[in-house]
């Protein structure tokens, strides 16, 4: 990595935001006398955010603007930041000034004392109460109960990474909200540190409640890789295991009491739903190891296609991180 620091920032019909986020960006990157590069990636804006982000990169070199051809989602955004950044710690920002450019030594500052991501917290979040924070609060403390990454506010874009930790994340759909999950996925050591936040003054925010169903599926996805990723057959295999004994503990009673009492004469509608029941208990047993071994061989796919190995390795003590050609190293 050539530099010290990438500024990933995702830009979305925010052309009145620009300039001033720009400016004040500038004055606390220039104190901090890092070599750096500012990435805007216009996430296919229909006003006029791509001609103030030209006008600005035509004064500054340090600028980048990667433009998108339609807008892609703010997840695809911070992703491709991240692809394209070549400092050697990458912090995300939003940018329409909700984030304070002025955190950015104290996030720094945080990370030098040995973590792989810091995460900004909205303490003192500038949102209306009942369809932000209120909703963002509960999600918080679901994700975090579910996921295990106990953090405040996962939602802040603010966050510092090292580049190990950036690159190695792999986001899709609408996943910039479990950052600090995928990246307790690889093993990074993760801190919350406190945030000022801003109302929005300008342009419009381009999220709402309705949110709230695709963020709970996003979470099963989550749990999911975060447990069994590398062995589907264990919750699969598992579930069907009970559903296939319990099928057959019903079909095997209904059997034996058949065998057993044969003149003994039950209704056809007392017996059928139990038939009904255990048929499909095993039907679905079936089903689901089925699907276990399906998802072991995509598994499998997924590492072996694309060289990718099961771990991640941190450090080599007595040799040095090129030993190994993965990809998936986090260096302190
Ligand atoms: N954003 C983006 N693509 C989108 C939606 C949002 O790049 O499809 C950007 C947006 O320009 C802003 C950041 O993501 O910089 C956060 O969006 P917003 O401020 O609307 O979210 P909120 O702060 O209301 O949660
Ligand atoms: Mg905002």
């Amino acid at each position: 990595m050539s530099l010290d620091l990438s500024i990933v920032i995702p830009v979305y019909n925010e052309e009145f935001n620009l300039s001033e986020l720009y400016d004040r960006l500038k004055t606390v990157l220039v104190s901090l006398g890092l070599s750096y590069e500012i990435l805007f990636v216009d996430d296919g804006s229909r006003d006029n955010s791509l001609k103030v982000l030209e006008e600005i990169a035509h004064k500054d070199p340090t600028l980048k603007v990667i433009t998108f051809r339609r807008n892609f989602g703010q997840t695809a955004a911070m992703s491709a930041g991240f692809d394209l950044a070549q400092g050697d710690v990458v912090i995300t920002m939003d940018s329409d000034l909700q984030n304070d450019p002025a955190d950015i030594p104290k996030l720094l500052a945080k990370l030098a004392e040995g973590y792989d991501l810091v995460s900004g917290w909205r303490a003192k979040r500038q949102d209306g109460f009942l369809l932000r924070r209120l909703p963002s609060v509960l999600a918080n403390r679901l994700i975090g109960w579910i996921t295990g990454v106990k953090l405040h506010d996962f939602g802040c874009t603010l966050k510092a990474y090292r580049c190990d930790v950036a690159k190695n994340i792999r986001l899709y759909g609408e996943m910039h909200r479990f950052i600090p999950a995928l990246a307790h996925l690889i093993g990074a050591r993760i801190v919350e540190l406190e945030v000022q936040h801003h109302p929005r003054t300008r342009g419009q925010s381009k999220y709402g409640i309705s949110r709230t169903p695709r963020v709970l599926l996003d979470l099963i996805t989550i749990k999911f890789l975060m447990s069994y990723s590398t062995r589907p057959i264990q919750i699969f295999g598992f579930t069907g295991l009970i559903s296939g004994f319990l099928g057959f503990v019903i079909c095997a009673y209904l059997s034996l009491s058949k065998l057993l009492f044969p003149s003994e004469r039950t209704s056809l509608n007392e017996r059928m739903p139990m038939l009904l029941l255990g048929v499909f208990l095993i039907v679905i047993g079936i089903q689901f190891i089925t699907m276990g071994l399906l998802g072991e061989l995509i598994v499998r796919t997924y590492h072996e296609s694309q060289n990718k190995p099961i771990y991640v390795i941190r450090s080599i003590i007595g040799g040095t991180m090129e030993d190994t050609d993965c990809r998936s190293k986090i260096s302190a």
